[in-house]
């Protein structure tokens, strides 16, 4: 028997990276999974994968910028799951340029994936676990949301924007029963880092203490915390997994 036997959990960005791996975790310790992202073929290999570990799953198409495609799958996915019980906000992009050269394009995009669509997950989703009187939710910020960095001011401030989301609505949910904290990953080795150069990389190994990466796994783990009961008396926290990049 898992921790999350008999709840569902809703990960957006589940098609691949981190998404993905937090959709595996948490179906190793019991939960079935509602896995949201854009790309329908990559979610069905998230889908398979946590069929194969015994629990059910279901893939849904969705913009997380689009607040009514937002609410039209959260009501879907509370249809044919019956509960939603975890809610991890993972779904985010980055659109990296130094600030005067900043497009609005650029601007608008990474706040809309990354601050809205959590915002779109996190009321959509709150009124079901408000009538549960129960529900956690786990949102992906970042390391760069607490200390900024050149080239992403749009990513930090999305990012730093999702830390006050959580606390406030931590702040706002606890009576019924709801948790929100926040992990804030460092350099996570997926796709979205990948695209950085040899250079970059280095200057970013220099400065963790721990001398390596992140892999995906190591963010699963802390939030399968935070969703499980083991966190039960934390709420509007923030919890930095970076190799002690950031202390
Ligand atoms: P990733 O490999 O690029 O995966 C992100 C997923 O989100 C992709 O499947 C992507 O789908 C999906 N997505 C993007 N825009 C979306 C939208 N509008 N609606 C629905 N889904 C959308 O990134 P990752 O590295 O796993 O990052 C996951 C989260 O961790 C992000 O919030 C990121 O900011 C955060 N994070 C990552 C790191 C790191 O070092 N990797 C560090 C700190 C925080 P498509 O592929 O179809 O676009």
């Amino acid at each position: 028997m898992g921790v999350f036997e008999g709840k569902t959990a809703l990960v957006t960005g589940a098609a691949r990276g981190i998404g993905r791996a937090i959709a595996e975790k948490l179906a190793s310790e019991g939960a079935d999974l509602a896995l949201c992202d854009l790309d329908a073929d990559w979610l069905s290999d998230t889908a398979a994968a946590v069929e194969a570990l015994g629990r059910k799953a279901k893939g849904y198409t969705v913009d997380v910028r689009s607040t009514q495609g937002v609410q039209d799958a959260v009501s879907a996915i509370h249809a044919d799951f019956g509960s939603i019980d975890i809610l991890v906000n993972n779904a985010g992009i980055t659109k990296d340029t130094f600030l005067v050269r900043m497009s609005e394009e650029d601007w608008d995009s990474v706040i809309d994936v990354n601050l809205k669509g959590t915002f779109n997950f996190t009321k959509a989703t709150s009124k079901i676990m408000m009538k549960q009187r129960a529900g956690a939710i786990v949102n992906i910020a970042s390391i760069i949301g607490l200390i900024g960095n050149a080239g992403q001011c749009n990513y930090a401030a999305s990012k730093a924007g999702v830390i006050a989301l959580t606390k406030s609505a931590a702040k706002e949910l606890a009576s019924r029963g709801i948790r929100a904290n926040a992990v804030a990953p460092g350099f996570i080795q997926t796709k979205m880092t990948d695209a950085l150069s040899d250079d970059v990389k280095q200057k970013m190994l220099d400065v963790i203490p721990m001398s390596r990466f992140g892999q995906a796994e190591d963010v699963a783990n802390v939030v399968a915390f935070l969703s499980s009961d083991a966190s039960s008396y934390m709420t509007g926290q923030v919890l930095t997994i970076s190799g002690g990049m950031v202390m």
